[in-house]
């Protein structure tokens, strides 16, 4: 049966679930697609776990520095300010670190805390990356979301998550925005930077959530946080591995806010 149903594939006497999905979205019925694939997805015997988690914290990572590079430029505002009213800058502090950390460490205990005792997954060369929002971070940042989008196998999610992405206001749903409130985001507020581009001075433009480098965060909390990298950022919540595979409540809703959106 699965030869004859590959050979009338082939013939394009059967529609692949990727046509039908295909055809859903040209007839404006967006969230039936991404049921479709959800449906696909469910019936896998590979749930691709860890590769979804490291695409979504590398989206993440991507938020993390453009707000860091965001937080600079303020800093820079605000003393360019104060110099021309010849007083101290009234909310930043000290500049976003400058530094180019040590982050094969980091990601060698990041690696080792999250993915615990298998032995069959230690990382062949560990990412150098500076994290302090420059456009090499951000460079590099990129091409680490890149490497883990090649390495999560086409298929349901994949396509659920490229399709989901390529639409505007995709990270405004009400459960995110909700996330981003409860631990004092702009979604608390009424400023409204969660729909805007996260820094304009980049040709690319980045949507998401308050982390902690924020600038209108900072401001409102009186006070910078400059976490070193993403996995110090206290305004994500910390996951373990055992979280993400025990269909954890938080887990799921966040691989449906950034895989199905529905
Ligand atoms: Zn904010
Ligand atoms: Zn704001
Ligand atoms: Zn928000």
């Amino acid at each position: 049966m699965p030869l004859l149903r590959s050979l009338a594939t082939k013939a394009g006497i059967m529609r692949t679930p990727s046509d039908r999905e295909t055809r859903l979205e040209q007839e404006g019925k967006w969230r039936e697609a991404q049921k479709l694939r959800f449906k696909q997805y469910t019936k896998c015997a590979h749930k691709q776990g860890r590769e979804i988690y490291e695409l979504i914290r590398a989206d993440q990572r991507i938020l993390f520095q453009v707000q860091a590079r965001a937080a600079q430029l303020q800093t820079g505002k605000d003393a360019a300010l104060a110099l021309k009213h010849r007083k101290k800058p009234c909310w930043t502090t000290r500049p976003a670190k400058i530094a180019r950390l040590e982050s094969k460490l980091l990601e060698a205990n990041t690696e080792r805390g999250l993915w615990g005792k298998s032995t069959d997954i230690a990382p062949k060369q560990l990412p150098t990356e500076c994290l302090d929002g420059s456009l090499e971070a951000l460079w590099v940042a990129e091409h680490h979301r890149y490497n883990k989008l090649s390495k999560l196998q086409d298929g349901p999610a994949k396509r659920a998550y490229l399709s989901l992405h390529q639409r505007s206001g995709w990270h405004l749903s009400e459960w995110q925005r909700s996330e981003c409130a409860a631990v004092g985001g702009c979604c608390a507020r009424d400023c409204g930077c969660c729909t805007r581009s996260r820094c304009p001075d980049l040709p690319t433009l980045y949507y998401g959530h308050c982390l902690s480098y924020c600038p209108c965060c900072a401001k409102a909390r009186g006070f910078t946080i400059t976490p070193d990298s993403i996995d110090d950022d206290k305004m994500l919540p910390e996951l373990k591995l055992s979280d993400w595979y025990d269909s954890h409540d938080y887990v799921s809703r966040l691989k449906n806010a950034h895989i199905w959106g529905l």
